[in-house]
């Protein structure tokens, strides 16, 4: 044994591929091409497949018309030229289980690669052909002359120089290099030891070489663990970054104001609801500012916790901010918070009466003039209690008397430049931050996404609420049907919505569309209804008057484009008709639906597409889910498994993608322990000065911007 320490990933990632035996020029462009260059490229390019030679993977089980994995070895090639003089590759090949033939068309080249003796796999469907088996241009596989008995699959592509064996060749050599001096574990042997890891060393060797499926599972689960301890170690060390340098109010809990305004809501708030408000009330009353999301499906009641949380605020002295991310929902917030208050009164006892009226303000780019200056000298004096408003609330000339607590509605339009802005609000201290979001993300996606936020879920809806029915019109003839319904509501005096198609590339072809729906729609399937269109290109004014006339009633059906996604509030809106349902992802269907359903008559939503080319197939998973489910958390768990993590990732995660094992889908528990043992280290050690290796590991593999804040530390 060497004394020489064990080697790190870094180590690793200053060793150039061309260093290893038998890598000359040629390779190594071939291995730069699947983005290989160091040997922790090359350690970390997992195979894609594990094949156990022993029980599957053999001719004898394959099923005609079912796409299998088989391992064989060539046996014979031949080549020959077609009628219509496309070439034809045809292989014979077997196992000790039989034999089947492999037929290439236009692919000369297999002749030359697919010699006689060699070991290769096949992916494709089987088929029976004259009695026997054949497969037509299946996926292959060179791998070479392995005797294990599990055969890793690396990724490869056919076109490219390095075959599968080759990669894992690299592999090995790679590995055996470092057996003398071992490879270092950065992870606290107690928590390898509590959560069974098996030591990272071993971990790489049985991914690769894998002796049973049982090794590469352990393999698998302690690299995967590693990958999400790295993002979770990053997201922790943030948020207790983020605690430890600023300061907060200390805001006094369950005053007489909240307590007042619980006790005059016309219904007992729901068990959710009250555990969020616990939740909140814990960050309120700590020192450390508050950072947290409020999940919770439409309609589940989130606008009574942001006020109970704007009014704790306000019970200290303070004010609170409500920020809506359009105009049109500032107005609408501002009409039901000033409803749900009503002649709330604040306790003073300063004042002669020992209370006085709550002021609510709001402010938008519409308030001008006096009205404006008297709006804005109220947040400054202190006599404004709450504001609700844009990012208007937030713009430079916008001076808070002392804002304690700020709430955003539809967090994925508040960025981070409005977080720093609301910091500089506040002059000494940092206001508690509650970020509201109807789009549910399942629970450990959201710690990876929001990993520095902590999380509240109303997961429960207020009771007496009429279940939305949702139904699927697939092609003309039930579109026809939709119509008709759209009809019988209008005539029973209820409203509609037509959601029209989304057209992604173009705002204006999406216009067009929805101007040309309208029209359609008022001649033909709706006419002698009064309809009025909304969408993006026309002007606040136009929005406000359109949305005015359908709010009061003067219009029946209001044909939109997806503006009115978020926050329009119609109870007696109660059938929503969605066009191209297709086009849209499960999260926006169902946000849309959720305009409907908002009063007490039953709501209907139907979902229109057009039949699919294949009709056998007329299968339609996303819009499936929907008729079934509409609990949004399960909608976003389907979701999720249908797309896999890459959208959730790609956006809210750029950089940190650094996931190659571990997924948030499968990898559900793993994530948690995971944030579990970042907390239980960082809360140890907050800069990881002890776990040098660790630390070194962030470095390495997160971009500065990652963790810009290590570097502060
Ligand atoms: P969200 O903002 O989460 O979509 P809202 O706060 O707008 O939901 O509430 C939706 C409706 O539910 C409102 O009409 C509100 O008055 C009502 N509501 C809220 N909480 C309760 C409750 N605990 N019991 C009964 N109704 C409630
Ligand atoms: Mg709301």
């Amino acid at each position: 044994m060497s004394t020489r320490p064990p080697i790190t990933l870094r180590h690793l990632a200053g060793i150039d591929v061309g260093q290893l035996k038998g890598v000359g020029e040629k390779r190594r462009a071939g291995l730069a091409a699947f983005d290989i260059d160091t040997v922790l490229d090359l350690v970390t390019t997992y195979p894609r497949r594990w094949v156990d030679r022993t029980n599957e993977a053999r001719i004898s089980d394959l099923v005609p018309g079912q796409e299998a994995l088989v391992l064989v070895t060539v046996r014979s090639v031949t080549k020959r030229a077609t009628r219509n003089r496309r070439t034809m590759v045809n292989v014979n090949v077997g196992d000790g289980s039989g034999r089947m033939e492999v037929v290439f068309f236009n692919q000369p080249w297999r002749e030359r690669q697919l010699k006689e003796g060699l070991q290769i796999s096949l992916y494709g469907k089987a088929d029976t052909y004259r009695g026997g088996l054949q497969m037509t241009n299946p996926i292959v596989d060179l791998i070479g002359d392995r005797t294990g008995r599990i055969v890793p699959i690396y990724p490869q592509s056919e076109k490219a120089q390095i075959s599968t064996w080759e990669i894992a060749g690299l592999v090995e050599e790679a590995l055996r290099r470092c057996h003398d001096r071992g490879i270092a574990d950065p992870v606290p042997i107690e928590i390898r030891r509590r959560l069974a890891l098996v030591d990272r060393g071993m971990a790489f060797t049985l991914i690769h070489l894998p002796e049973t499926m049982r090794d590469k599972e352990h393999a698998r689960r302690r690299l995967a663990f590693d990958e999400l301890l790295r993002v979770q170690l990053v997201l922790v060390m943030r948020k207790r970054e983020l605690e430890r340098t600023s300061r907060g109010l200390s805001h006094e809990i369950g005053g007489e104001l909240v307590r007042r305004f619980h006790a005059a809501l016309p219904y007992p708030l729901t068990g959710a609801q009250l555990r969020a408000i616990a939740e909140i009330d814990g960050d309120l009353a700590s020192a450390n500012p508050m950072h947290r999301l409020l999940q919770g499906d439409v309609g589940a009641g989130k606008t009574v916790v942001a006020v109970s949380t704007l009014l704790a605020a306000v019970q200290g002295g303070h004010q609170g901010a409500l920020m809506a991310p359009t105009e049109v929902l500032a107005e609408q917030h501002a009409t039901g918070v000033r409803a749900l208050l009503g002649d709330l009164r604040v306790p003073d006892p300063d004042n002669l009466f020992g209370e006085r009226p709550l002021r609510v303000e709001l402010l938008t780019n519409r308030i001008t003039g006096t009205e404006r200056k008297e709006v804005l000298a109220g947040l400054a004096d202190g006599s404004v209690d709450i504001a609700i408003g844009t990012h208007a609330l937030i713009q430079e000339g916008v001076a808070f008397h002392s804002l304690g607590a700020v709430v955003v509605d539809e967090q994925h339009r508040f960025g981070v430049e409005q977080r720093a802005a609301l910091r500089d609000k506040s002059s000494g201290h940092v206001p508690d931050l509650l970020v509201m979001t109807a789009t549910p993300i399942p629970r450990t996606a959201a710690m990876t996404v929001y990993g520095d936020l902590d999380v509240s879920v109303l997961d429960e809806l207020p009771p007496g609420r009429t279940p939305i029915t949702t139904r699927w019109a697939n092609g003309p003839l039930l579109e026809a049907e939709v119509w008709g319904d759209v009809r019988t509501e209008v005539a029973a005096g209820r409203q509609a919505y037509v959601v029209c198609p989304l057209i992604d590339e173009s705002e204006k072809l999406e216009v067009a569309s929805a101007e040309e729906t309208y029209q359609r729609l008022a001649a033909d399937e709706l006419r002698g209804l009064r309809l009025g269109l909304l969408h993006g290109r026309l002007s606040s004014g136009e929005k406000e008057a359109t949305m005015g006339l359908f709010r009061a009633g003067q219009l029946d059906v209001l044909v939109a484009t997806t503006v009115i996604e978020v926050g329009v509030d119609v109870p007696n809106a109660t059938i929503m008709v969605i066009l191209d349902a297709d086009r849209f992802g499960i999260a926006q269907l169902h946000q849309l639906r959720g305009r409907v359903g908002r009063g007490q008559h039953a709501s209907r939503c139907w979902l229109v597409t057009q039949p699919g080319d294949d009709p056998l197939d007329q299968s339609n998973p996303r819009v499936e889910a929907l008729v079934k489910s509409t609990d949004g958390f399960e909608l976003a768990e389907i979701d999720l498994d249908l797309r896999g993590e890459g959208t959730l990732m790609s956006t809210a995660q750029k950089g940190r993608s650094d996931l190659k094992l571990a997924s948030l889908r499968r990898d559900r528990e793993l994530v948690q322990l995971a944030r579990d043992a970042a907390f239980e280290i960082v809360d140890a050690d907050p800069h990881l000065a002890g776990h040098e290796v660790l630390r070194d590991e962030l470095d390495l593999l997160f971009t500065e911007e990652d963790e810009g804040f290590l570097a502060k530390s």
